[in-house]
């Protein structure tokens, strides 16, 4: 697993914010799996409109 810092696509700046949510998967035979989504959110630095200032 990479741990680069995610670089806005925008703007090249890394604003950006990291989200990761845990959840646990329950299957048809009642099996629970841990199950990890992470997603990124707009950029702090220019929202993702890549206008800074
Ligand atoms: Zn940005």
């Amino acid at each position: 697993m990479s741990t680069d810092p995610q670089r806005c696509a925008a703007c090249g700046g890394s604003g950006v914010t990291e989200h990761a949510e845990h959840t646990v998967q329950t299957g048809p035979d009642g099996t629970q799996t841990p199950v990890v989504r992470s997603w990124t959110g707009s950029c702090g630095t220019c929202h993702g409109s890549g206008t800074v200032g």
